[in-house]
């Protein structure tokens, strides 16, 4: 399930404390993905957000969707049954040159419309503008 929720091989989750969390701006829009989830997205940009299990006392908060993602590490994996069999080889794989790909990423960057990795005074800067 989290597969599809993420669109992805994998999702990585972190759990809090219900009570110590706190949304700082907006809510997010809930999908339930099966009786007993909801899963919580922006429905902005449509960033995964939350796999959220109502009655408990804790939230788990898609570790990818953190300002600084990078600061939290991986400390176990769970759920494994349903893991890509190729998976363990990612690390190697043959890189792409980056002279290849910088120029297009950095005009991606540059016109990048998902919200920054920083708090902002106002978002989405230009609300109601969608492409
Ligand atoms: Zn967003």
């Amino acid at each position: 399930m989290c597969q599809k929720a993420a669109g992805n091989y994998f999702l990585p989750l972190g759990s809090f404390a219900r009570a110590d969390f706190t949304m700082t701006r907006g809510m997010p829009k809930w999908f339930a993905s099966s009786d007993l989830v909801r899963r919580g997205f922006c429905e902005v940009c449509g960033t995964p957000l939350f796999y959220d299990i109502p009655e408990t006392d804790f939230i788990t908060v898609a570790l990818g969707s953190l300002d600084d993602s990078d600061a939290v590490r991986p400390a176990m994996q769970s759920n494994t049954g349903r893991k890509m069999s190729w998976f363990h080889a990612l690390d190697t794989l043959p890189l792409e040159p980056v002279a290849q790909t910088s120029r297009r990423e950095d005009a991606i960057a540059a016109s990048n419309h998902q919200h920054p990795d920083h708090d902002t005074a106002v978002w989405p800067p230009n609300a109601g503008r969608e492409r």
